[in-house]
């Protein structure tokens, strides 16, 4: 489907992408380049600013049709990236792309030059999504608030690359393949008070250790044993000195699901759990959510699309279903508004040293992939718009 010139430039865009990393909702330059390029191949609408750094591109084909929207992450992460003496390592000091979101934007940009070239060939309408903010849970978000799904598509589309599974194969299933991540703040209070008289105070401290352990029951005890669920606490600060019981412990912790009523359900408990262990210990407790995103759920009959076309381009035996993870990703805020599939396109080779895992330092992955991502996605693109 590429040419080699077509290839090179691939390469070439995503090296470019990955020299200049850049933040959540920090993405000028890259948004900058890819609204120039969806420009250049003459889109009928390119919108910046859609959700502070993302870019909306449109285009029609020969006549009216279904609506299918791709979408790509356009963020890196706060990491310095290791020197393996690679031409293309980040030029920004303590910014990375480690999670392969270089690669997902140079792919768009290619699917869209792809597109555009035939567009005389097929009908309806794509819309191209370039997402910032992933990393922070907050970019789709603003995204859809600002419009990016007006019109409203029939189906969206996008990939992740992978090094979970080697370039080669791509990994597709239907339900959901990332959880919802729920952050949230706990604060337990007192008046504080000495640490050699606390029978006169409620201790937070002694509180926050008795809820951390409490708090597993939610999995341990409130979840179906067959349904992955997962919290963590991951910060716990309080007190100044060993012989003062401080007037406040903060925990920070992250709650992930796959199904929504089991989400609602722990969140509500957790709600609970809180108020009596401190009430318990006598303490005041507050429980602030800061973040939320829900579980990434793939539509049956979409991702039954894409797993025929990706048989067709990579082969049945190297089409697997068998990748999920407790991770999260906002891609799950298009696919709640609009059915569709997300999927894993393999990107390590260990061979070469490209499997470290997503978010380290020397996180890479073959290039091999970004040939095997557009080809999909394209194909996936338009096998909708012709009413597959
Ligand atoms: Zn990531
Ligand atoms: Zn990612």
């Amino acid at each position: 489907m590429l040419t080699s010139e077509q290839r090179e430039h691939l390469v070439e865009l995503r090296r470019d992408f990955h020299r200049y990393p850049e933040l959540a909702h920090q993405e000028h330059r890259t948004a900058h380049l890819i609204a120039d390029r969806l420009t250049d191949l003459r889109l009928d609408e390119v919108r910046t600013g859609v959700g502070q750094t993302g870019v909306v591109g449109i285009l029609n084909g020969a006549r009216p049709g279904r609506r299918v929207l791709l979408r790509a992450d356009i963020d890196a992460l706060p990491l310095t990236e290791t020197d393996r003496g690679q031409s293309y390592r980040s030029t920004q000091p303590a910014v990375h792309h480690a999670c392969g979101h270089d690669g997902h934007t140079a792919i768009l940009l290619t699917v869209a030059e792809l597109l555009a070239a035939r567009r005389d060939a097929w009908p309806g309408s794509v819309t191209f999504a370039f997402q910032p903010a992933e990393e922070r849970v907050g970019g789709a978000a603003g995204m859809i608030q600002d419009g990016a799904i007006e019109p409203r598509p029939d189906a969206s589309f996008g990939l992740h690359l992978w090094n979970e599974i080697p370039v080669g194969r791509i990994d597709v299933r239907p339900g959901p393949i990332f959880a919802s991540a729920d952050a949230f703040v706990v604060e337990l209070c007192s008046t504080g008070g000495h640490a050699a008289m606390p029978h006169q105070v409620a201790d937070p401290v002694m509180a926050s250790a008795q809820l951390i352990v409490a708090l597993q029951t939610l999995v341990s005890r409130e979840s179906p044993p067959l349904e992955p669920a997962v919290l963590t606490i991951g910060s716990i600060h309080g007190g100044s000195a060993p012989n003062i019981i401080p007037t406040r412990v903060e925990l920070q912790g992250t709650l992930r699901a796959f199904a929504p009523e089991l989400r609602d359900r722990l969140l509500s408990r957790l709600r609970e759990l809180v108020a009596s262990v401190a009430s318990t210990f006598r303490v005041e407790s507050h429980v602030r959510m800061t973040d939320s995103c829900p579980a990434c759920i793939n539509n049956v009959e979409m991702a039954e699309l894409v797993q025929r076309v990706a048989e067709s381009i990579a082969g049945a035996d190297n089409v697997t279903g068998d990748q999920r993870t407790m991770g999260a990703d906002d891609m799950s805020l298009f696919l709640n508004d609009v059915p569709g599939c997300y999927f894993f396109v393999g990107a390590a080779n260990s061979e070469r040293g490209l499997d470290s895992p997503h978010h380290s330092p020397a996180f890479d992955f073959d290039e091999r992939a970004l040939d095997i991502g557009v080809q999909t996605l394209a194909s996936v693109a338009l096998e909708f718009l012709n009413g597959g």
